[in-house]
């Protein structure tokens, strides 16, 4: 590794370790892992003690790959996206979601001073992060730190994450075509629910892998 690529890993790791930091002054657990490897071990650990697993839509979750060692474990998948669904059974793995044992998601976004910061369509993903599940592991790639408060947060989301996975998901709004938010008026517009967790919620044991590799949009 060149001397410029140790550089930028260190400065990454400042700031992972700033957001760990703030997020356990903050109540919620909080763990740096180095890299995505890492933190997948982590989460599989986590799940086995876990009989049903449920799954926020998070492309960093994917990332990790940890679908398939889950279900060769026997563990009760509940994925809401899996091709095939109808609408109903859709929302049948949403609620069933709210009450599993693991919820495991990403974040949009997850300031220095420590919150998490969201924008949802349904709401069914920042529900679950907050209140439900017995444990929540939320995975935040470093990308998705912000060195500003809430609103700086719910900006990025807007200017970085929402317009893609409008793409991704083939959504009918502005941003999935020009790249930029309008603030749309669409049917279909993503922008409908937004959360920010100042503080771990009471009844919820919420934990934060904080990664130093970019993860997710
Ligand atoms: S408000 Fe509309 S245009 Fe802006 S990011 Fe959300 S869906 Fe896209």
């Amino acid at each position: 590794m060149g001397q410029t690529e140790k550089l930028v890993i260190w400065s990454h790791e400042q700031k992972c370790r700033k957001v760990v930091e703030s997020l356990e002054k903050n109540g919620f657990g909080a763990l740096y892992c180095p890299t995505a490897a890492e933190a997948r071990e982590y989460l599989l650990a986590e799940a086995e003690e876990a009989e049903s697993i449920g799954f926020g839509g998070s492309l960093s979750i994917a990332e990790l790959q940890v679908i398939d060692p889950l279900q060769e474990a026997g563990k009760e998948l509940l994925i809401h996206a899996a091709p095939g669904l109808s609408l109903e059974e859709r929302l049948t793995v949403m609620r069933r979601q709210l009450t599993c044992d693991l919820f495991l998601t990403g974040t949009n976004a997850v300031t220095l001073s420590g919150f998490l910061v969201n924008i949802d369509a349904t709401g069914n993903r920042v529900a679950a992060m907050f209140f439900g599940p017995r444990k929540v592991i939320v995975v935040a790639g470093r990308n998705k730190i912000v060195e500003g408060d809430a609103a700086d947060a719910l900006r990025r989301v807007k200017s970085w994450a929402t317009p893609p996975n409008a793409k991704r998901l083939n959504f009918n709004t502005p941003c999935a075509t020009t790249g930029f938010c309008s603030d749309c008026n669409s049917p279909e517009r993503l922008c409908r629910v937004a959360t920010i967790l100042e503080r771990k919620p009471r009844f919820t044991d919420i934990r934060v892998l904080v990664v130093n590799e970019e993860l997710g949009l």
